[in-house]
């Protein structure tokens, strides 16, 4: 059996960044990272932007050069799946049938992309937007596309409407729900992207249900709406969320539904056990202690460097600010805090101007911006949420006093 010290598997943003930080912490012991995926660690961001656009090569999205991991002596094992854990042996079975014993193990598995469930959903030309493989299979059928649907107004969704309208494509987005990104964000924001997107030629539809898939000899032709109509597409992009991929180590007897539950320091209730980023369900105090998973890379990281840091023995906890981006067309979205729960939402800038921000409160104090193409709003913003301000609101609606005056 192969023994190493720490064993990190999900080789993602999450599991690259805790052998990184172990490295940077002066942790002499092996260290190794068992990913699924086939790459070096890279940077998932971009998928549904600039590399779907074609404006980024692979090279670009590597977290680090294969060169940084050899120099560091981080061992990848990678094309390989983890498929048990066996936490009172202290090692993993991967889908290779290797045994890997481990002193410390780190759970950085992600998420798989959820899936429709109905008729049709099966058929060529449907995607997710996850992983590389994804996407590369989605660009290889482009040249055969005139019009695509896009299911789900949330970021990924929006994102990649906003690539294919850019490259000419006709594209139709189906959102359940009366607004896009209801989920994350306020209704100003919804109701600024949903303009944002039309003005681009996105015929954005709201509050549909969809049916079921239609296809030819194995194709997917068009979308079936509960209403009776079908809207034609040669490709259907699914961004409906995703389900933390965390059944291994629950059936090992994790705790946690949703994800796999952490304490501040990134364990699990299996002895030795950590996990970090999408899968990790943690109490979050921007979340008022509310236990939540966070999809972020900025979570996957900070998350990531406490747990480095707790398996040296330095003091760690994880308690940072969350912060998030979105880029659609020329528009820089920039978000801090979480808005989830908030009572009052003022708008900061005119939305006309395509510069502007939303603050959000809860119970008079700020827990939340969303920046469009507002860059110092969220620099000096980051303050007001980071101290929860209690502001006068009219005075965070005058665009003319930086924010960083009323820290
Ligand atoms: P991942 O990066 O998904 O890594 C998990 C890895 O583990 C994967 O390679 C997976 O295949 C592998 N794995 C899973 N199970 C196993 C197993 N049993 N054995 C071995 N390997 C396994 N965040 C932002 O902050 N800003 C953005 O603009 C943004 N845009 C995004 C756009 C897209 C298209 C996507 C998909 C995500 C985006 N995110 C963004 C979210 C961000 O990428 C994730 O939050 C981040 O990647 C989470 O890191 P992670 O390590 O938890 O998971």
């Amino acid at each position: 059996m192969i023994e190493q010290d720490v064993v990190i598997v999900g080789a993602g943003h999450g599991g690259a960044q805790v052998a990184v930080a172990l490295r940077q912490a002066g942790f002499g012991g092996s260290v190794m990272l068992v990913g699924d995926e086939p790459d070096l660690p890279y940077e998932r961001p971009a998928l549904s932007k600039e590399y779907l656009a074609g404006d980024k090569g692979f090279e670009r999205l590597l977290i680090r050069p294969q060169r940084f991991w050899e120099e560091r002596d981080i061992t990848m094992r990678l094309g390989e799946r983890v498929v048990a854990v066996e936490p009172d042996a202290h090692r993993v079975v991967t889908d290779t049938g290797a045994a890997i014993g481990y002193r410390h193990l780190v759970w950085a598995t992600g998420g798989t992309p959820r899936r429709l469930s109905c008729e049709g959903s099966d058929l060529t030309g449907i995607h997710t937007v996850r992983s590389r493989a994804d996407v590369d299979r989605m660009m290889a059928e482009l040249s055969r596309v005139d019009q695509a649907v896009v299911i789900g107004g949330g970021y990924i969704g929006l994102e990649a409407a906003a690539v294919l309208a850019k490259l000419g494509k006709r594209v139709v987005l189906l959102e359940a729900l009366d607004r896009v990104l209801a989920r994350v964000a306020g209704e100003a924001l919804s109701r600024f992207y949903e303009d944002e997107h039309r003005a681009h030629g996105v015929d954005v539809r709201l509050g549909v249900a969809v049916g079921h898939i239609i296809g030819s000899d194995g194709q997917v032709t068009g979308v079936h709406l509960v209403d009776g109509e079908v809207v034609a597409a040669q490709m259907v992009i699914v961004g409906i969320g995703i389900i933390p991929s965390v059944a291994a180590l629950t059936e090992a007897g994790a705790a946690g539904s949703n994800g796999v539950l952490v304490d501040a320091q990134g364990r699990t209730s299996l002895s030795d056990v950590f996990a970090v980023g999408d899968c990790a369900l943690h109490a979050n105090a921007f979340a008022d202690g509310a236990a939540i998973r966070l999809e972020s890379v900025q979570n996957a990281n900070d998350q990531a460097v406490a747990v480095a840091r707790t398996i040296v023995g330095q003091p760690a906890e994880y308690k940072a600010v969350p912060w998030f981006w979105s880029n659609q067309y020329d528009l820089k979205l920039q978000t801090v805090g979480l808005s989830g729960g908030h009572d009052t939402a003022i708008v900061r800038g005119t939305p006309a101007n395509r510069s502007f921000s939303v603050i959000y409160l809860k119970n008079g104090r700020v827990v939340a911006l969303d920046c469009v193409n507002a860059v110092k709003d969220y620099v000096q913003g980051r303050k007001l949420v980071e101290a929860a301000a209690m502001i006068d609101p009219v005075r965070l609606a005058d665009s003319g006093t930086p924010l960083k005056e009323m820290v």
